[in-house]
């Protein structure tokens, strides 16, 4: 599960709870509920983070 802070930035959480305690130092498991976070998950939030690189932290194209 992604989510987007204010800033557009994304942050992987828990496909399980939600909460994004993950804790990537070792393995990649949910401190709330211990579930193991999946590869496609970390493998979309990494998409996402190159989105951001590549689109810069306003998406939508707004010139405001
Ligand atoms: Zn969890």
């Amino acid at each position: 599960m992604i989510f987007y802070n204010p800033h557009g930035a994304p942050e992987l959480a828990c496909d399980h709870c939600g909460c994004r305690w993950v804790d990537r130092t070792n393995g990649a498991h949910c401190y709330e509920c211990g579930e193991e976070i999946t590869v496609d998950s970390i493998a979309e939030f990494q998409r996402a983070l190159q989105e951001l690189a590549t689109k810069g932290p306003h998406p939508g194209g707004g010139t405001t």
